[in-house]
Order: structure tokens, then C-alpha cells, then sequence
């Protein structure tokens, strides 16, 4: 089952590739720009479909275009490999997490995980647009919305008459925080608390800090996470921010004034908090809980 995912992630990531590769800020996306064949984005030579096998062509041919041997991009394996990965943690949530309780069937526990292979897929094109073009474009952030409102939609649904969780990747640590009384007032409330909070960040740093770009993709995120897991996930995206920025600082490679994407650290939180959003705030309280009591 895991390897039949990891097969289906990475022939996903394959086609992610390509739009990742096709993507061009300047220009309206088309979509001639996806369906026509593959070429080497060196001598424009068409690429036979032995050199598209995803992962082991380019194992195979080192790294070259086997035409005029023009280096190819980490970008490829690493984009279908992450898809990999993540298609098999998706499912491993949903198969053997406790996302919802048991009253869930097989059939809508299928459909969760498809839907959130498309989530993970749209969050991994943002990254990879934002980090390579320091933009996230319009057209992203709008069906990240859309998906928000499915899947808000659909965790109502699954609530109608039976008792399951209220779809918070944070398990039995959700009510912690406390909710707004329901899914949908969770979802949108979520939303409009990161607009908030991000609007607050972009007047104090007059910009500097984070762009409007950043702003619709956490409100974007808000709606499809809801309360309270957006909280952890911009949290999260503050720690990984740093964690990341500070040997950059010291390295010298980048200046405290250089403009740094935050995107990314949002798509890598929001996909952490996604996979092991309970057992990091387990952990989380572990330290705490140990901290005071050696007082
Ligand atoms: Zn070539």
C-alpha cells in the first residue's frame, strides 16, 4: 500500500515538474504551456520516454541531458521524491491516524487522502515558485481557497449524525485552544485571525518582513486548516524561519536586510503540523511539563 502511494507521489511530482518548470511569472498561465511534450530546456531537443522516467532517468543519465549533456536541475528529483514522501505520510494520517474516529468509512477516509494529495501538491508548487520567483502567484493562493472551502464543506459533511473529531490535525490536543463552536466558524475565524496577525507583521516591518503575497496565502491557509491549527502552523513557520535565517546570518550569505520568501516556511509548517502536529505538541508539553517540575 506505502509503496503503491509512493509510486502514485512521485508520478505526481513528475507532472508538478513540469508546471514548476513551465511557470513563468511574466506570462498568463496557458495550458499549452503543460500539455505539449517534454524537451530539454537546454537544446530544445524533445525527450524520449526513457529520459522521463521520474527519479531514475536521472539517476541513470548523471545528472545530463543525454543530448548535450547540459546539467539538469536537483529541482526534478526532489520535487518527486517529496511527492512520494508525502503521499505515503498523507496516507499513513488517514489510514492510521485519528484524524476522524472510527465512524468514518474506508471510501471517505480514500477520498481525504486524494484530497490532500492535491493540497500538498499546490503547497509544494508555492514553495517552489515562491522560493525560485520570491512570488505566490494569484492563481495558487485562489484554489488553495477553494480547497479550504471543500474541505471545510467535507468535515461538515462527515459530521452530519455521527461523532467525529472536527477534522483538527492536532488531535486531542485541540480543544486546548479552544474552539468558535463549530467547523465552519473554526475555518473562518482561523482565516481571519492569520489576515489579522500577518497584517500586523507587514505595518510594523512596513513591508520589509513579509509581502501581501504572504498575507493571502495565510489567510488562504487559515481557511483550509482552521482554528486551532493555523496558530500552530504560523508559530511553527516563525521557528522554522529562524532556525533556517540564522546560519544564513552567520554564513554571511544573506544580509539581514536581503528579502527572504517566507512562503516556503509557511508550505513547511503547514505540512508538518499536517503529519505530526500531535506528537510535536506532545513533545512540546513533555519539555514544559519536565521544566517545571525541576523548579
Ligand atoms: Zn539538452
Amino acid at each position: 500500500m506505502y509503496f503503491v502511494l509512493f509510486l502514485l507521489g512521485v508520478a505526481l511530482g513528475s507532472f508538478l515538474n513540469v508546471l514548476i518548470t513551465r511557470y513563468n511569472p511574466d506570462q498568463k498561465f496557458s495550458l499549452s504551456a503543460i500539455t505539449g511534450r517534454s524537451y530539454c530546456d537546454s537544446c530544445k531537443k524533445q525527450l524520449r520516454w526513457y529520459e522521463l522516467v521520474p527519479l531514475i532517468s536521472f539517476i541513470i543519465q548523471k545528472r545530463a541531458c543525454r543530448s548535450c549533456g547540459t546539467r539538469l536541475s536537483w529541482q526534478y528529483p526532489l520535487v518527486e521524491f517529496m511527492m512520494g514522501i508525502l503521499a505515503v505520510l498523507i496516507g499513513r494520517l488517514f489510514l492510521y491516524g485519528y484524524v476522524f474516529s472510527a465512524a468514518v468509512t474506508t471510501g471517505e477516509l480514500y477520498i481525504s487522502i486524494i484530497f490532500w494529495l492535491v493540497v500538498s501538491m499546490v503547497l509544494l508548487f508555492a514553495l517552489m515558485i515562491d522560493a525560485k520567483h520570491y512570488i505566490i502567484p494569484n492563481g495558487t493562493n485562489i484554489l488553495l481557497f477553494i480547497l479550504g472551502v471543500i474541505w471545510t464543506v467535507w468535515v461538515v459533511w462527515l459530521g452530519f449524525g455521527r461523532e467525529i473529531s472536527q477534522g483538527s490535525f492536532l488531535g486531542h490536543f485541540a480543544p486546548l485552544f479552544g474552539s468558535f463552536g463549530g467547523v465552519v466558524l473554526n475555518h473562518i475565524i482561523g482565516m481571519l485571525l492569520a489576515v489579522v496577525f500577518f497584517i500586523l507583521i507587514v505595518l510594523v516591518s512596513r513591508g520589509r518582513g513579509m509581502g501581501i503575497g504572504d498575507v493571502k496565502l495565510v489567510s488562504a491557509l487559515g481557511l483550509l486548516f482552521g482554528w486551532p491549527d493555523i496558530g500552530v502552523i504560523v508559530f511553527a513557520s516563525f521557528i522554522i524561519g529562524t532556525i533556517l535565517i540564522i546560519p544564513l546570518l552567520i554564513t554571511r550569505q544573506k544580509r539581514g536586510s536581503d528579502q527572504i520568501p517566507f512562503g516556503p516556511f509557511m508550505v513547511v509548517a503547514s505540512l508538518v503540523v499536517l503529519m505530526w502536529g500531535t506528537s510535536l505538541l506532545q513533545a512540546y508539553f513533555d519539555i514544559i511539563g519536565k521544566l517545571g517540575g525541576g523548579i
